[in-house]
């Protein structure tokens, strides 16, 4: 199943400590959990976003 789907907005960056808006790929864990992935457009670091179950 392809999973082409992206989400757009804020995740937070631990790195940064603060809010970041980044785009970036959702992806669903094995356990169902939909999560969206990006980097922090200041430092680079991953960040994950816990989206919920669709
Ligand atoms: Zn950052």
């Amino acid at each position: 199943m392809a999973n082409d789907e992206t989400y757009a907005g804020e995740f937070y960056c631990v790195k940064c400590k603060e809010k970041r808006t980044a785009e970036g790929k959702v992806v669903v864990s094995e356990n169902g959990r939909r999560m969206a992935k990006a980097k922090c457009p200041v430092c680079g670091t991953n960040l994950n976003r816990i989206l919920g179950k669709a």
